[in-house]
């Protein structure tokens, strides 16, 4: 049960003073649903204004606070995607604009009548030979207290969410902070100089104090180690089975191919592993295109020899369905039986794999998350495996690793090549086999950074690759324009570039998106994989394990925007079959110097490994606020350079913790565990039960 003390913090947003129907939605989208997460939502930089008389005293890309009094308003022409535009008079008769996109424009309707004096806040920029402001922060009656600072806190927002009404809610939400007594290590707190946690975040939001945001970062780090740690004391207590195969199935798969070194010596570790009484829990990590697949092919195999069962689990419907038809070819000589259970299936179909799974006559089952429902029981599961662990929280493994009388086996797969030093943040509970060395005969890709001006080019180029008789990708950040924010108007729309695209290429082209309804994206998968289709245009939902060995082109379009392990991820998607293979990295015109150097990179080397250990580099300190890594969630609050610094000392502390009072019973375990809630581990306290 989740500690008293706890209540304030766990409150729903809608407690908060202003939060209507319409905030929640954006609020959602940015995960901030309880008074907690508001709280622990910390600026992503800071600005720094100057108030300035007029005009003449402020330069573009300067923030400032200027009195201006509005003296006319231009609608965009009807159809048009401009901005909203109000044209104000500073002091001494200087004109500047004041743009407004999509429907943010109601508001300086509002706020901007003609004729009368307002404060405003906001970045000059340029607007043809005038400056203008864009979206300002604020705009006030009189030169109002929070205008006059000199540091201004910048959040990440979303749709319908504006600077001043989140900060709002987080001087709210901060106001309802209750004292906790201190978890961390009393040697550790006094020598880091670190404030209490309640300062911490108050300070967070104030300043870019980088004590308070250490001690923030070190608390998730804390709650992490902690939480992994209990699972995997939890693995050891729990009884396994110790599965020994008589290598009898495995003789009689028929592979193309010859095992690589770094495949042979994975699975005798896996078979090590699973011939103990103590459940496996091992990581197989391996770059795209590695082979570990047929890896966890013959870790089931093992399973079903033993005379178990195996189920392999998929993160997505499309992956789910490839990992099925791939095995299922794989082990036609072996006579093993073999089911795909997904969300989808209904009725008669479903009822037959129940059946199958609980008299054992389905040896290995693929499929998703619907394959731990708690309908479905197994005879006897021997082996789970689980494909891109990174995108099943640690609950649902545990609940899947709950279905056995005894606790099953588990391999966890994952392509993310996480730096050394960091495998602990991820995968601290885990044993971890490499998959280092990529199979014989894989061909470089060719990887080019191609301005995005020379669209024409790359378009003529994919013509001539179409009519090659080859397929490619085309990948897109974003799923459609978001209406109203200037800085990403220009993000690339994956729908708008497939309309442009199938003008030119028609029914070849298909598209895929996570909007999409699962059947209309299997379906055009689908398309793809089977060749009838020979573009698929895509956001990053073919990031992970697609397997299309006949697509060589892959173009991603404003290439600066994404991660470098995405990037290194989607290009992975091609260079998987004889042909050579091409990878066009478009990019926009104003590249930063990371920017440039993340690109550079890319087109330097193809080890993941390289590309992750460079990245950590790239990133370091440099960009210390706001580094929540999109779609992994797996820390909000500590960057990379923090996770390096202080994770060590997390991790010995948790180890202190949990070995010495075995099990946070200790004063200081007790306020520890409040952690485990803060940063939703709580999965690890609820181990804390049994022990
Ligand atoms: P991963 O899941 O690690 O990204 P896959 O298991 O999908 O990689 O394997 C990628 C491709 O390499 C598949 O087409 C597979 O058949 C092939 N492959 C796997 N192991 C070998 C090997 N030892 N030699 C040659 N090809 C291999
Ligand atoms: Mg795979």
């Amino acid at each position: 049960m989740r500690p008293e003390a706890l209540n304030p913090l766990f409150a729903e947003v809608q407690t908060l003073e202003g939060v209507g129907p319409k905030v929640m939605k954006p609020l959602e989208k940015l995960g901030l649903t309880r008074v907690k997460d508001v709280a622990y939502h910390l600026p992503e930089r800071f600005v720094s204004r100057h108030a300035i008389a007029d005009l003449d005293a402020g330069s573009e890309g300067e923030q400032v606070i200027i009195a201006l009094t509005p003296i006319e308003h231009r609608a965009p022409r009807p159809g048009s995607r401009g901005p909203y535009r109000v044209l104000a008079q500073d002091a001494v008769g200087n004109i500047c604009a004041l743009s407004w996109f999509g429907k943010a424009a109601y508001s300086a309707k509002k706020l901007l009548p003609v004729g009368e004096r307002r404060w405003i806040a906001g970045r000059l920029d340029r607007y043809g030979d005038m400056l203008q402001i864009v979206h300002s922060d604020h705009i006030e009656v009189e030169s109002a207290a929070n205008m006059g600072r000199l540091s201004e806190p910048v959040y990440g927002l979303s749709e319908g969410l504006t600077q001043p009404k989140v900060a709002s809610l987080v001087e709210q939400a901060l106001a309802r902070l209750p004292e906790l007594p201190e978890w961390i290590e009393p040697s550790q707190f006094a020598h880091s100089g670190w404030p209490a946690w309640r300062d911490a975040l108050v300070l967070a939001h104030q300043t870019t104090d980088e004590k308070a945001r250490d001690r923030l970062a070190y608390d998730e780090l804390l709650a992490n180690s902690l939480a992994l740690l209990l699972v995997k004391a939890e693995g050891r207590r729990r009884k396994g089975m110790a599965l020994a195969g008589d290598g009898g199935l495995r003789a009689k798969l028929h592979l193309p191919f010859a095992l690589t070194g770094a495949q042979v010596r994975s699975i005798a570790e896996i078979e090590g592993d699973m011939a103990q009484e103590a459940p496996m829990l091992r990581l197989l990590q391996g770059d795209v295109g590695a082979g570990k697949t047929v890896v966890a092919l013959n870790a089931m195999l093992i399973a079903v020899e033993a005379g178990k069962q195996a189920a392999l689990l998929a993160p997505t419907e499309i992956l789910a369905r490839q990992h099925y038809e791939t095995l299922r070819k794989m082990l036609g000589p072996t006579g093993v039986e073999i089911a795909l259970l997904t969300g989808r299936a209904k009725g008669r179909e479903r009822e037959s794999i129940l059946i199958g799974l609980m008299d054992g006559s389905i040896q290995i089952l693929v499929g998703t998350h619907a394959i731990f429902q708690d309908t479905v029981n197994y005879r006897d599961l021997g082996l789970v495996v689980i494909d891109e662990q990174h995108r099943f929280g640690v609950a649902q493994r545990l609940a899947l690793a709950a279905k056995g009388r005894r606790a099953p086996h588990t391999l966890a797969m994952t392509a993310t090549p996480i730096p050394r030093s960091l495998t602990l943040a991820q995968y601290g509970e885990m044993d971890v086999s490499r998959l280092d060395e990529l199979p014989p005969g894989r061909q470089a890709i060719d990887t080019r950074v191609v301005p995005q001006e020379r669209m024409d080019e790359v378009v003529a180029g994919v013509e001539r690759h179409l009519a090659s008789g080859q397929q490619a990708y085309w990948v897109c950040p974003m799923v459609r324009e978001i209406d109203g924010a200037p800085d990403i108007a220009d993000i690339a729309a994956a729908e708008a570039r497939y309309a442009a695209l199938k003008e030119r290429f028609g029914d070849a082209v298909v598209l895929v998106h996570g909007q999409l309804r699962p059947e209309i994206k299997d379906a055009a998968m689908e398309q793809f994989a089977s060749g009838k289709a020979r573009l698929l245009v895509a956001t990053t939902v073919i990031e992970v394990g697609v397997d299309v060995p006949t697509a060589t082109l892959m173009v991603i379009e404003q290439a600066e925007r994404f991660g470098l392990a995405q990037l290194h991820q989607l290009r992975g998607r091609v260079g998987r079959g004889a042909e050579k293979s091409t990878c066009l990295l478009l990019r926009g015109g104003a590249l930063s110097e990371t920017g440039r150097a993340r690109l550079a990179l890319m087109r330097e080397t193809q080890d993941g490994f390289r590309i992750a250990e460079e990245d950590l580099e790239l990133r370091g300190g440099g960009e210390l606020l706001g580094t929540r890594q999109s779609g992994d969630a797996a820390f909000r609050i500590a960057n990379l350079e923090q996770m390096q610094r202080l994770l060590p000392l997390a991790h010995a502390d948790a180890r202190l913790l949990i070995e010495r009072d075995g099990g946070l019973n200790s004063p200081r375990g007790e306020a520890a565990r409040r952690l485990l809630y803060l940063f939703e581990r709580d999965w690890g306290v609820q181990l804390l039960r049994g022990g």
